[in-house]
């Protein structure tokens, strides 16, 4: 279906991230809500189409571990890419209410099958009332991620070690995703970004304490062993020695999950309506 502006009444604001705003939308002709992320861009008419046919292929590309994507337009220079509305939000807004240990393997399993082209963070991690996780934003379109200027640095990073400081034998791979994953795990296990801005001087120092500090670990106090070193085994320091994608499937923890009946949906609920009413926090950079 080919998404018109016209046909689309407005709802409110979801979000704001890095590059602009994320809105409710419902679309008359199908009778559907969706999200849809406005992104500002300032590129010419070539790179536009290329966006364009890049997006296109996601049309093709779905999982139920992904937001279904309806479809993208643009209007002047900004690029409006419609997606499955997530009715309970991102797991950032939820994960105070409490995330027990079946519940984080969940989650770890549906980050995990789809990490290969996802920005896995607790940002990009949507809930629905059905209890279905889902990942968000691209990795998808490699035109489109060229054109969004990285220049903010922020308190919050998802990058791996190597990618903070690229050294011609470790660059970004697959493995850095793995990270990412790790330390989202910890995150939404603790509510809270794992390396703590208050207690750095400075965005710089606590980016050095990516690159030269000890990994980040899940509370053992709380958590089995087999999750203990399932985020251990994604937060290796050297990125070969991560996990890759077969081993972290098969890894005794989330193999253990894997077959084991959570009910996601009371979970999401409670979570829901506890968190209901907080404030959404700033956005995150990276
Ligand atoms: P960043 O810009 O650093 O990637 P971000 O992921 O928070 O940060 P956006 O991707 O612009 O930024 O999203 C903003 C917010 O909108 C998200 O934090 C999320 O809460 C909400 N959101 C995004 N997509 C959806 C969706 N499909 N359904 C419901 N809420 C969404
Ligand atoms: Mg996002």
């Amino acid at each position: 279906y080919n998404l018109n502006i016209r046909e689309l009444q407005f709802k409110e604001e979801l979000g704001r991230g890095r590059y602009g705003v994320v809105r409710k939308v419902f679309h008359k002709p199908t009778n559907v809500t969706m999200a849809m992320k406005e992104i500002q861009l300032n590129l010419d008419e070539s790179s536009l189409k290329q966006i364009q046919m890049e997006l296109d292929v996601l049309h093709s590309a779905c999982s139920e571990h992904i937001v279904d994507f309806y479809g993208a337009f643009f209007v002047e220079t900004c690029v409006y890419y419609c997606m499955e509305y997530m009715d309970y939000g991102s797991l950032d807004r939820l994960y105070s209410a409490g995330v027990p240990e079946d519940v984080l393997a969940k989650i770890t399993i549906s980050d995990s099958m789809s990490i290969i082209h996802r920005d896995v963070k607790p940002t990009n991690i949507l809930v629905n009332a059905k209890g279905e996780i889902k990942l968000c934003d691209f990795g998808v379109s490699g035109k489109l991620n060229q054109s969004l200027a990285k220049t903010s640095i922020g308190c919050q990073s998802y990058m791996a070690p190597e990618r903070i400081e690229p050294s011609t034998s470790q660059s970004y791979t697959i493995h850095s995703d793995v990270w990412s994953l790790g330390l989202t795990v910890i995150e939404v296990s603790k509510a809270t970004y794992p390396y703590d801005p208050s207690t750095f001087d400075s965005v710089f120092a606590q980016l050095n304490t990516i690159v030269n500090g000890a990994p980040p670990t899940l509370d053992p106090q709380k958590f089995s062993t087999k999750a203990c070193d399932f985020v251990a085994q994604c937060l290796q320091k050297v990125p070969t020695e991560r996990l890759n994608y077969t081993q972290m499937l098969s890894h005794p923890w989330l193999a253990e999950y894997e077959t084991r009946e959570v009910d996601m949906e009371s979970w999401a609920r409670r979570a829901f309506e506890t968190t209901q009413g907080q404030a959404p926090r700033q956005p995150v950079m990276e």
